[in-house]
């Protein structure tokens, strides 16, 4: 049976990745040693690292001389920590947009820090704790805040950003899920971080990119929470996820083959929009996001019956349509349609989603 992956992440990617992994796995690059096994100080590993760095840069049309790229453990929620640990070191104030769970969790996180003030300028939190929509971006005063945090897409919401904030404040992302999957002016960030098991590789790496003027601005930071020691040591400050960089490298590599960001994001909206057309004139199911801010990755939809969501996600499974239960806080269910995710997926899902209104009149 065929089957398609709609997990929100770890998830989906590239078959034709899968395969080459497959193929590589006994024998790396003629070393006689799985990529599993090779060391991190080998040429063998350095030539995966640079190859990765130099194709994020050039996927998200960034330059070398102006940012740099760190391959860094700990997930996207570590980044809750290291972010204004190392970014916020003039006004010691963050100021930060609430558009769901994972903007929150780094709201939280932030407060967190001695001496740091947090302050969420805008949010799109509805009374019942729901979020439906992207607010309005507020006037931030002149040099008061070290950075402007955003979310770009909201994984569990299903909202994501297309216009960025006009701000003179630094603007920073946690782009976790829907890295190289929406096209921005990538140059318009300070810094964006993202867990890679969303659109690029296993779990297990996460990725910073940020502006090289950032760096040797604090002192005394443990080395591993510190962005300026792991770019010192070339993101090899302790043994880095060779693995998870090799895999990546090969996402990356697909993705460059496909036509860069701005093709894959055209296929991706191509997806989403079939999926939406469906929703929106569906009698059974619905998605409950403004429509000027519906992500291009994550969709969620309900039936607005519990025991209809329950057997909707059963039959589904059972019809090869993997991982399609909604996010525990929100119910539901929730498709996840990142850049590995093929149009025929899609479409299989909506001709399932067709057939189970049909029979559940
Ligand atoms: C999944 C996710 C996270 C958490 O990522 P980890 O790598 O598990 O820490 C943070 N932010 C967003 C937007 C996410 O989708």
């Amino acid at each position: 049976m065929t089957t398609y992956n709609f997990a929100a992440g770890p998830a989906v990617l590239p078959h034709e990745v899968l395969e080459k992994v497959q193929k590589e796995l006994l024998n790396f690059n003629n070393s006689n040693m799985s990529i599993l096994e090779i060391s991190h100080r080998s040429a063998l590993y350095q030539d995966v690292y640079k190859d990765a760095k130099k194709r994020i840069l050039a996927l998200m049309k960034l330059s070398a001389d102006e940012y740099d790229v760190l391959f860094l453990g700990g997930g996207a929620t570590l980044q809750f920590t290291m972010l204004p640990l190392n970014i916020a070191n003039k006004h010691h104030k963050a100021a930060y947009i609430n558009t769901g769970h994972w903007s929150k969790r780094a709201i939280a996180e932030a407060k967190k820090i001695p001496g740091l003030t947090v302050d969420t300028v805008a949010s799109s939190e509805n009374k019942d704790g729901t979020f439906t929509t992207i607010p309005k971006f507020p006037d931030l005063p002149e040099d008061t805040y070290d950075y402007l945090h955003i979310t770009t897409n909201n994984t569990i919401m299903g909202s994501a950003y297309y216009d960025l904030p006009e701000t003179s404040t630094p603007l920073v992302a946690d782009m976790s899920s829907n890295f190289l999957g929406q096209e921005y002016p990538f140059d318009k960030f300070d810094l964006i971080y993202a867990g890679a098991q969303k659109n690029l590789a296993p779990a297990g790496l996460t990725l910073v990119i940020l502006k090289k003027s950032h760096l040797g601005q604090v002192e005394g930071l443990p080395d591993m929470l510190d962005y300026t020691a792991q770019s010192k040591k070339e993101s090899a400050l302790n043994t880095p996820p060779v693995f998870q960089v090799y895999v990546a490298d090969l996402v990356l590599k697909w993705l460059e083959e496909k036509g860069g960001v701005a093709q894959i994001a055209k296929e991706n909206k191509h997806k989403a929009d079939l999926l939406y057309d469906y929703l929106d004139n569906s009698k059974l199911f619905k998605n409950n996001v403004d429509p000027a801010c519906r992500s291009l990755m994550n969709v969620p939809f309900v039936t607005g019956n519990k025991d209809l969501d329950a057997k909707f996600v059963k039959e589904a499974t059972e019809a090869g349509l993997l991982n399609l239960k909604g996010h525990r806080l929100v119910g539901g269910m929730r498709a996840s349609i990142y850049n590995a995710m093929t149009y025929e997926g899609v479409k299989v899902l909506c001709a399932f989603l067709q057939k189970f209104e049909a029979e559940n009149k």
